[in-house]
């Protein structure tokens, strides 16, 4: 089993559909309203979980009920949360509104996440004993570096998706093995609109890229090798949240395994495609025996 380690944001997404946002200083009647865990760091981790991967996620979550229900949806998942820390905050949040025409509206309260700016006691040597760390942006920067020094310290992967997008350090970059941005955020971080032209700055510094493409797959760059696109199953998507998030938990299990760069991405942007034909993000995240069936 690949034994993967997280480092990253747990959130509960408060969602309330309505038929027009509201304007300032204006009430609307919504229509519907759920309240779904989510957070990058979380997601990520049940991906990799159901993908067959042995995961814990490292973070924090408030004293409060959406802490609480934040932890036993990670544990049903079968994401150990020993180094999920209960702190005196509120849990993070993410207030959405969505509309009819499916456009959107999001606050962000980074809420226990922000406290989420160290190591703590006992988590390097959880780093240390993992094949591979997953690291988004979603906590303070401080225990991303921290985090990704860590494994290189101890020779294991990291593998970082730099969401949401905002300039990466160099002491960050020098310690990431693999980068997975999407488009956006390629070209954010880079300035080109062109992938290809996208990674070929990115391997400047960090040693392989995987640029994510939506329903057109994906695109590996290494230094010293050919770039590789990767296509995606041709499915009907009718909710794509959480896809890139399910493509990198099921990358850092196939890459565990050793498998072939090609075969990890293909099994990858399968583990995706399932995803993005249910709604939903984390419940929406294919099992290891649904990723097998749909690539094979
Ligand atoms: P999100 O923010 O929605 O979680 P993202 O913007 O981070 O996703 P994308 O590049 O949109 O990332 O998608 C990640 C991967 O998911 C793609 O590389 C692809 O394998 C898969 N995917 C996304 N959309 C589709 C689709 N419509 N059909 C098939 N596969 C898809």
């Amino acid at each position: 089993m690949t034994d993967i380690v997280v480092l990253g944001s747990t959130n509960m997404d408060l969602v309330a559909y309505v038929e027009k946002p509201p304007q300032r200083g204006e009430t609307v009647t919504g229509r519907e309203f759920r309240t779904v865990p989510g957070g990058k760091g979380a997601n990520q981790a049940t991906a990799a979980a159901h993908a067959g991967g042995a995961v814990s996620i490292i973070g924090a979550v408030g004293n409060d009920s959406f802490g609480a229900r934040l932890r036993s949806t990670l544990e049903h998942a079968g994401v150990n949360t020993d180094h999920l820390r209960t702190v005196e905050a509120p849990s993070g949040t993410a207030h959405i509104v969505v509309d009819d025409d499916g456009g959107n509206a999001i606050v962000v309260v980074p809420g226990a996440n922000g406290t989420v700016d160290h190591l703590a006691p006992g988590d390097e040597g959880l780093i240390a004993s993992a094949d591979a760390l997953l690291l988004q942006l979603e906590v303070p920067l401080a225990a991303v570096v921290a985090g990704a020094r860590a494994a290189r310290a101890h020779g294991v992967r990291t593998i970082l998706t730099p969401a949401p997008a905002r300039p990466l350090p160099p002491e960050l970059l020098d310690a990431t093995d693999l980068l997975v941005p999407n488009e956006h955020e390629a070209t954010a971080l880079t300035g080109r609109t062109d992938p290809h032209e996208a990674a070929a700055v990115l391997l400047d510094s960090v040693p392989a890229v995987v640029i994510t493409l939506g329903a057109a797959g994906s695109l590996y760059a290494a230094r010293g090798a050919e770039p590789l696109t990767v296509p995606a199953p041709r499915v009907t998507a009718v909710d794509s949240t959480g896809a890139g998030d399910t493509f990198v938990g099921a990358l850092a299990v196939a890459l565990g395994e050793e498998r072939p760069v090609r075969e990890a991405l293909a099994w990858a942007a399968a583990a995706a495609a399932l995803s993005v034909q249910r709604p939903g993000a984390s419940a929406s995240m294919p099992y290891r025996s649904e990723i097998e069936t749909r690539y094979a």
